[in-house]
Formats: structure tokens, sequence, C-alpha cells
């Protein structure tokens, strides 16, 4: 049945309804959206870890005329990384900073495989030299078996002199992996237990070599042996050095075009490096455009692990680089003028949200989930049950961000983490808002988080570059 030209005109006005990029934008606007997305592959193919991703960054922020505030800091672009591993960037406002800053923060740490801190043996009964490894952040361990994989990481010796390690990524490297047990043998051993008991942390060893030392053959450990003499000629370490190394077992290869029409991409550690990328390129296309508010770019470790350490959202380096901010741009910078800075603020908490899955579109409730293809979500809040632990953002604050996304022509949606009672999850925005900031949560969604290759869509990526664009000129 044709509903009439008033019904229909009248829906248009009042329903809501989430608009498709791909059907609501221009051939050109969709142009734009893949032609932004191929940097973006190469961006995620050079930094599989929270160091590599600072180094993108701190080129990034060098050749763009960034300057660090600790050192030869002038004019209004500066930034600060510590400890190789969190960096903040910021544009300062024509207005005193003191009035609040529009802050975007994501995190640059991905779920992984971390080495023990002693983790080479030789396997007694197979005479394989293996590498055992802890899990870092919420992984489904089954998905890390037999699938090639890379180490990246350092080697820091106890001069200070520092040696970064990759290897798995050139097409020429050798790749590593945690070989499966075949479906033949598996019946006991791991049909018969629940999918997150099947693989059981110690089940997750890499082989590492399996020649033995050619001098001796014989000898004890001789794999071993030859395993640490390979990684002495190649680096200069030694056993003792892997006690203090950080090094990160990651899939290995690069991120791919994923669809017939070369819509979406497919690769790892999108969560949250996603939201990185995008906050970092809108602010440097902000350079020399008068910003009525100060922008920063924060990029935080560790959340993966709870925000946690000297380089995760709890740590004190925001709060300290916004007192030195004030200083820069000569203010006060006491603590009252700080605390004041804080809440005159306004910060997107900038991370993944679970897109429905087409397997399982059941722990969703589609009205309120994020779907693929169709824009930014803004999250009002996180948490599990009834709201545990959420920021839950104001609804002032959140119809505000609505406008300018409205006014910028963002394609955005509503998107909440899951049905009430399927689970749950949180990130940054509560660490927040503990500084009396206003903060919502706003990103893409991704199907298969969290596992090693994540479904991103280009129309997602771009609409949120737009996204934090619009943020910064207008917030
Ligand atoms: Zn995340």
């Amino acid at each position: 049945m044709k509903e009439s030209k008033k019904t229909e005109e009248l829906k248009k006005k009042l329903i809501y309804k989430r608009k498709n990029f791909w059907q609501d934008n221009s051939k050109k606007e969709s142009d734009r959206a893949f032609t932004f997305s191929e940097n973006y592959k190469d961006f995620l193919d050079m930094s599989k870890t929270d160091r590599e991703t600072i180094k993108y960054f701190e080129q990034k922020l060098i050749n763009g005329k960034f300057t660090d505030i600790d050192k030869e800091a002038k004019g209004r672009n500066v930034y600060r990384i510590s400890r190789n591993k969190n960096a903040a960037i910021a544009i300062v406002g024509k207005k005193p900073v003191k009035d609040g800053v529009n802050l975007i923060v994501s995190h640059i740490d991905a779920p992984r495989v971390d080495l023990k801190q002693n983790p080479l043996s030789e396997d007694g009964s197979t005479k394989l030299g293996i590498l055992r490894t802890h899990y870092y952040g919420g992984i489904k361990k089954y998905q890390w078996m037999s699938t090639p994989l890379a180490i990246h990481g350092v080697f820091v010796k106890a001069d200070g002199k520092v040696i970064d390690v990759c290897i798995g990524e050139d097409k020429n490297d050798p790749v590593f992996v945690m070989p499966d047990l075949l479906p033949h043998l598996a019946r006991k051993e791991q049909y018969t237990k629940k999918i997150g008991e099947a693989i059981a942390a110690a089940h997750m060893k890499i082989v590492f070599n399996s020649i033995s030392f050619p001098d001796d053959k014989e000898a004890k450990d001789a794999v071993k042996l030859n395993a640490l003499s390979i990684l002495n000629d190649k680096y200069g370490i030694i056993e003792e050095d892997f006690l203090s190394a950080e090094l990160e077992i990651v899939p290995a290869g690069k991120a791919r075009d994923c669809g017939i029409d070369r819509s979406m991409i497919l690769g790892y550690g999108q969560d949250d490096r996603i939201c990185a990328y995008t906050s970092a390129e809108a602010l440097f296309g902000l350079t020399g455009k008068n910003l009525d508010k100060t922008a920063i770019v924060y990029l935080a470790d560790k959340e993966e692990i709870g925000s946690e350490g000297n380089t995760g959202a709890k740590s004190v380096f925001i709060i300290d680089f916004i007192a030195d901010l004030l200083k820069h741009n000569k203010e006060n910078y006491d603590s009252a003028t700080l605390r004041k800075t804080l809440i005159n603020s306004q910060i997107l908490s900038a991370d993944v949200n679970a897109a429905i899955n087409p397997n399982f579109p059941g722990v969703h409730e589609k009205e309120n989930a994020v779907h693929l293809g169709f824009g930014i979500s803004l999250t009002k809040f996180t948490g599990a049950g009834g709201k545990s632990s959420s920021n839950d953002a104001n609804a002032e604050f959140n119809a505000k961000i609505i406008r300018i996304f409205n006014e910028e022509k963002v394609n955005w949606q509503t998107g909440a983490l899951g049905k009430v009672d399927e689970g749950g999850g949180g990130t940054i925005a509560k660490y927040m808002a503990e500084h009396g900031a206003e903060v919502i949560d706003c990103g893409p969604g991704l199907l298969g988080m969290h596992s090693l290759y994540e479904l991103s869509s280009k129309a997602d990526i771009f609409s949120t570059f737009k996204a934090y664009s619009a943020f910064f000129k207008k917030g």
C-alpha cells in the first residue's frame, strides 16, 4: 500500500532515521572517504604497537612544524611525548586556555600477546625452541592459534641503548606461530570444554626455532643455544636482555581492503588506532586556522588493561600538560586555575563501539546499536548492567555535539554497546570526567572488535575524521 505524500513528509519530519553514508553522500564525498582511508592503512601497517604509533606521530609532528613544549616551544602548535608511549598534541586557540579546551582522547594500545620476561626454552619432548607468552587485554585466545605472527618491540641494554625489533612484517622475514591442536585429537582436550577454556594461557607458546647449535649439536639445550646465538649475531643481545625487554606478538601482515566494493578495511589494532589517526589528522588539518578554543589530541596507552600506569589515562600526564599549556600561553597556572580550566573543558572519549554483526545480531538491540557504514557513533553511556561504571554524558552536552555534527554534515548515529544484561564494557570517559569536564564517548563501530583482524568501514573512518574536525572548530 502506497503512503500518501503527507504521511511521507510527516515521517521524514518526525522520525529519527540513521543515514547510510554511501546513500546519503555524493560520489565526490564517497571518493574522499576512499582516498582518506588509503593513508590510514599505511598508518596501521607502521603502527602495530604503542611505541610504533608514537614514533609515527612524532615524525609527523616534526614535519608539521609542531614544537616540543619541553624544548624550543614557541607559537601555537606544541606537543609532549612521554616515555615513548603516550602523547598530547595541542593547537592553542585565540581564547585563554583557562576558558576550557576541546580535547579528544583515544588509546594507542591494542589487545595482543606479550613475551614473558624469561621466555625462551627448549622443549624437552619436541626439541623445539619455544617462547612463553602472557596475553595483554581482552582476547579470545583461540583466535591466536595457528595464524602467522610477528614480533615487535624493544630490548633495552643495561647501558640504556635501545634496540628496536620487528620480525615478520617484511615479505622476506620469517613469521612465528602458536600451533593449535588438530581436530582429530581435540575431542577430549578441547571439544568437551567451554570455548573460553579450550585454549589455556599455557597453550600459547610460540615455536621459535628447531635447529641445534651447529658447533655442538649434542650439547644440552643446543636448540635454545642456537636461538640465542642467532639473536646475538643480529641484535647483540644475551638472554638476560629479555628480562627487561618489551616484546609484543601481533598478527603478521598488512591491513587490506575488504569487500568486493572495497568499502571496508580489515586490519589489526583498529581499536583504537582508528580514533588516534582520525583525531590527529583532524588536528593537523586545522593548523594555521586560528581556532577559538585550544584543541588537544591525547593519545593514551594501557586502556586495554584499565588505563593504569604512568602512560595510561588515569595518570597525571594530561593534567600536567594542560597546566604547562596555561604557562606556555602566559596565563596563571596555579591549581585553582587548572581545576577551573578542566571543569570548563569538553572531551570526546574517542573509542570504537561494537557494530551489529550479521553473524550474531542477537546480542544487540538494533534500534540502539551501531551500524557499519552509518557514520560515527555517539554513545551517551557505556558500562554494564544498570549503567555501572559509566560516565553517562549530560543531555546538554550530548545535544550540543549533535548540533555541531548536523551543521557540519557529519553522518552520525547513536550507539549503545550491546543489549542491557548482555555484557558491557567501558573506556576512558569516566576517568576524564573525574576532572569535571563534559565528556561523551564518540567513535566508529567495528565488527570483530578485539579479534586479530577488525573490520571497519571507510564511510565511518571518514565520518569520524569529519566529526573530530567539527568538534575542534565549533565545540
Ligand atoms: Zn578501545
